[in-house]
């Protein structure tokens, strides 16, 4: 039974390391990389804050080793658990949760927060409210960009492709062999331009199927930069 979660930083090195304290009934503290590259502190509901630092710091080379072990499976969903205080990502921004008892369920962006009004404020169902939002802004984002993509392509004698919105553990995007773009749902958090990004190359092997050096030639010339979109990308949802 967790109690309550703390997000803390603490530095080593020249690196931040920002970890979830769970407070919880146990004897000992216990410290988790997951695949998403979330450290997970569990500690005992008494422990002091000096008592987890320093296991922190004696286990930091570990936690390094394995944060850098997990980088290489993008993109992983960052474990949230849906309570006051946390933050959330949308359109590459941070948004702090605050959640309140209603009688309706609605969700909204106000300076700075995610409003989420609920009726039963469970993690649960705080979580559905979430990932029907996303969901929903996801088809509302992705489906002008692909028009605005398709606009450039359209002389290379394509079809429109069509797209779903599908979660798949360790990519963005990919494109099915009847020509149908998937989208990770998770894009919707990443900065609009990369999703843009992602959307571009998938759009991209309508024309190129393979990473070929066309392939990238096309890329290059309707994104110049999409290496360093790439790049930001793979560092902001992690
Ligand atoms: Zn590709």
């Amino acid at each position: 039974m967790i109690n309550s979660i703390e997000r803390q930083i603490i530095k080593y090195g020249n690196r931040n390391l920002e970890y979830n304290v769970v407070f919880m009934k146990r004897k000992t503290i216990a410290i988790t990389v997951k695949t998403d590259k979330t450290i997970e502190v569990k500690v005992p509901l008494e422990a002091e804050e000096y008592q987890i630092q320093k296991k922190i710091l004696k286990k930091a080379r570990w936690i390094i080793k394995q944060i850098n072990y997990f980088t290489q499976f993008n993109p992983g969903e960052t474990k949230r658990y849906y309570l006051s205080g946390e933050t959330h990502l949308y359109l590459g921004k941070q948004y702090r949760l605050k959640i309140k008892q209603s009688e309706k369920n609605s969700i909204k962006l106000q300076k700075g927060y995610f409003i989420i009004n609920t009726k039963e404020n469970t993690n649960e169902k705080v979580k559905k409210i979430f990932t029907q939002w996303y969901r929903e802004k996801a088809y509302q984002h992705f489906k002008p960009l692909i028009e605005k993509i398709y606009s450039k392509l359209k002389k290379y004698n394509i079809e429109k492709p069509q797209y779903k919105i599908r979660k798949m553990p360790k990519r963005w995007g990919s494109l099915t062999k009847t020509y149908i773009i998937l989208l990770n749902p998770e894009l919707i958090k990443a900065p609009k331009e990369c999703i843009e990004y992602v959307i571009t190359h998938e759009m991209c092997h309508l024309i190129h199927p393979n990473h070929s050096k066309e392939f990238y030639k096309l890329l290059t010339t309707l994104i110049p930069q999409w290496q360093k979109i790439k790049h930001k990308l793979e560092m902001k949802l992690s």
